[in-house]
């Protein structure tokens, strides 16, 4: 039997067949499973046994759910958190994490492919290319939730870097005038990607000038990534590898 009682599993982004077969086999011996019903596919439960209890977490706060994890573990059930994409990116697990530290609960973790794959994925581009950005910055935009000083889109801008921001659709106006300030200029390659692996999954891919226009026209209010950066760029779309040049030499590698 296993020891540890509590797993924070990443449910992927969307479509259930993106779940690890780990996170998949934990939702089938789970007795309670914890998920937020506004962003993990429902079908993922699908996979749980019968009489296990579900709860959506979407009206539940942080007491709540910690009470459920709690009081399953003292009737010795094997609960599972489910959280969207990848827990340890806005997964907010840290709180729950301390709840059980002080009660001594013992919990693992199981990773999760995050949004910012699936997103990447159905833009069929490559985060890092060569030449154009080696750097990605996944952030999002201030709102309720404040952002450390020296981490404002402005300055994170200036990097000129393949940028990933969350949790930033109802504020991309905001997005977008903090990007221009910081560098990136109005024909910056810009994507939203909306519900990246379901079945209703929408992309955009325009320039930042262009960008809210596009968001309001298709109506995407959430659930969006909204990437920037020059590998989306034609010419990085174009752009093939050093790598795999035959007059390049790596440690794996010699040329002919
Ligand atoms: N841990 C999650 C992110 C949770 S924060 C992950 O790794 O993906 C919630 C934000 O993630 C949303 O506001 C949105 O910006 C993004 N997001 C989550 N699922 C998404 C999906 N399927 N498609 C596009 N963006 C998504």
């Amino acid at each position: 039997m296993m020891a540890t009682r509590v797993f924070f599993v990443g449910a992927g982004p969307g479509d259930p067949e993106l779940l690890t077969i780990k996170a998949k086999s934990i939702i089938e011996q789970a007795d309670v499973i914890i998920y937020a019903d506004s962003l993990i596919n429902p079908e993922v439960c699908s996979f749980a046994r019968k009489g296990a209890e579900i709860h959506r977490s979407a009206s539940l706060n942080l007491q709540e759910i910690t009470e459920i994890i709690v009081n399953a573990v003292e009737q010795d059930k094997l609960v599972v958190r489910l959280q969207s994409g990848d827990p340890s990116i806005y997964g907010a697990i840290r709180e729950q994490m301390s709840v059980l530290d002080e009660k001594g609960i013992e919990y693992d973790v199981i990773p999760g492919v995050s949004s910012l794959f699936a997103a990447a994925s159905a833009l069929k581009r490559e985060l890092t290319v060569p030449e154009v950005s080696q750097t990605v910055i996944v952030t999002r935009m201030e709102g309720r939730t404040p952002v450390p000083k020296l981490e404002k889109l402005e300055s994170l801008a200036k990097h000129q870097s393949t940028m990933a921001i969350f949790l930033s659709m109802s504020l991309i106006d905001r997005v977008v005038s903090a990007l221009l300030k910081g560098g990136y200029t109005a024909r910056t390659p810009a994507a939203i990607v909306y519900k990246a692996s379901w079945k209703d999954e929408a992309v955009i891919t325009t320039d930042l000038e262009h960008l809210c226009k596009r968001a309001a026209e298709m109506g995407i209010k959430k659930q969006a990534l909204i990437l920037i950066g020059n590998f989306l760029s034609q010419e990085a779309g174009d752009q093939r590898s050093k790598l795999y040049h035959k007059e390049f030499e790596h440690g794996f590698r010699q040329s002919a």
